[in-house]
């Protein structure tokens, strides 16, 4: 993701979030300035709303080939040592159940979505979808290979995703027994799909100030400020959503590793700090990685598969965040999501997690396809990416907390040893020899 790491912006070396506080501000006045001709040019002021139309169609076109590419990549490159995996996966998957479970407990007794009013936006609305088990079942197995793709139906995108990947990763297994290398023209061509994909969507957050102003501006001509209140109970509700996921991590690092929660607070300082200015986990890596092996003191195996591994796939903020974004939406506009519903927020909200990938706003963009999971109007997306900016560093420093937690986890309850360097590598002479 090297490459593409590197974002594109409009306005040379402004930040992101400094292009989108200029555009609220200027979007601010400008709205106040319209509202008095909102009864006479109520079609006009509506036009503002399209450039955010054009940034969640774009978002929403990426959003199925990101995740099809980023499982499948995951799945082909990432290098588990044998009785590690399950640990992990172990680590990683409770991890994310317990950030989702904590975001939807929050929306549900704070209900943001009830806090303030919002008029539907314009077009279309699914929100009657009805989903029972049965069906829900019959639909995972997609009619060809490219509907899911076409019909940004995430279900299904997850189980051919998976097929694949556990299937490349079984021949690639057995093309390194057989001592063949033909795996890794595939392995190339999926990490420039990907690349290219982040390439794109950094184009695509590069508009965003524009969607942002546009948005703003008509919201606050036609209806006022009335709209935002809401948002700020989303903002309150997913904060202490993240708060109490990092007391978990704390908690869990207690109990279950030799590190005491001071010295992994201590520890990942830098990390946090540049997760939380960056807004991105994979820019952030390399200083947790340094923070768990040099200042927690770690070994570096371990460090290596939370940080290195982890930061692939082990995303609990955004998990966390696209959850609550989807009740609060369907709180907003007085939809009552059912079990099943719930149940497929949860599914999606873990492979959107998994597919969204370390860089910023990247959580933004596989949300539609949790929204379109549940036929929640993806429209509302648009008001989300006001307050985006910020929940999004939030997010991403408590996507690095999770890492390093499952670093120290993986650790273990005993910290290595002087003597463990040598005698790692005299187990591995050892075996070579045998
Ligand atoms: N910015 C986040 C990260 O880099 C991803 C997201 O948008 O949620 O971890």
């Amino acid at each position: 993701m090297s490459e593409s790491g590197q974002g594109f912006r409009l306005f040379g070396r402004t930040p992101l979030y400094v292009q989108i506080l200029i555009a609220l501000v200027l979007a601010v006045i400008t709205g106040l300035l319209l509202g008095s001709y909102a009864s006479t040019h109520e079609e006009l002021i509506n036009q503002l709303a399209i450039p955010c139309e054009l940034v969640l169609k774009a978002l929403r076109a990426l959003a199925t080939p990101l995740i099809l590419l980023a499982v499948l990549h995951a799945f082909m490159t990432t290098e588990i040592p044998g009785r590690s995996g399950r640990k992990l996966v172990w680590l990683l998957l409770t991890n994310t159940l317990m950030a989702i479970f904590i975001g939807l407990l929050v929306a549900n007794l704070l209900k943001p979505g009830t806090w303030g009013q919002m008029a539907p936006p314009s077009g279309a609305m699914d929100t009657n979808k009805t989903l029972d088990p049965w069906s829900l079942l019959r639909d995972t197995i997609p009619e060809s290979i490219l509907k899911p793709l076409n019909d940004n139906n995430v279900i299904q995108l997850i189980v051919v995703a998976l097929a694949f990947g556990i299937a490349i990763r079984g021949l690639k297994a057995i093309q390194i027994e057989q001592g063949r290398s033909q795996y890794r023209a595939i392995e190339d061509v999926l990490t420039m799909l990907l690349e290219a994909v982040i390439r794109i969507l950094h184009w695509v957050i590069a508009l965003i100030p524009f969607a942002v102003f546009g948005i703003v501006a008509r919201t606050i001509a036609l209806k006022g400020f009335e709209p935002f209140k809401a948002l700020g109970g989303l903002v309150i509700a997913v904060l202490l959503a993240l708060f109490l996921q990092a007391c978990f991590y704390l908690t869990r690092v207690h109990f279950g590793s030799w590190v005491s929660p001071r010295q992994f607070l201590r520890g990942g300082t830098d990390a946090f700090t540049t997760a939380f200015s960056t807004a991105s986990s994979t820019v952030t890596m390399p200083l947790t990685f340094e923070g768990l092996v040099e200042k927690v003191g770690l070994r570096e195996s371990s460090a290596s598969l939370g940080a290195l591994v982890g930061s692939n796939f082990n995303n609990d903020g955004t998990a966390l965040y696209e959850a609550m974004a989807a009740l609060f939406v369907s709180q907003l506009i007085g939809v009552q999501l059912s079990l099943p519903q719930q149940f497929i927020v949860v599914l999606t909200s873990i492979f959107a997690s998994v597919g969204a990938a370390g860089i910023p706003e990247a959580g933004l963009v596989t949300m539609t396809l949790v929204f379109s999971s549940v036929g929640l109007p993806t429209e509302y997306i648009a008001i989300l990416i006001t307050v985006d900016w910020f929940l999004d560093r939030c997010r991403t420093t408590i996507n690095v907390m999770g890492d390093m937690a499952v670093s120290c986890l993986m650790d273990g309850k005993h910290p290595k040893t002087a003597a463990e360097p040598f005698l790692q590598e005299a187990i591995a002479t050892e075996g070579e020899s045998m």
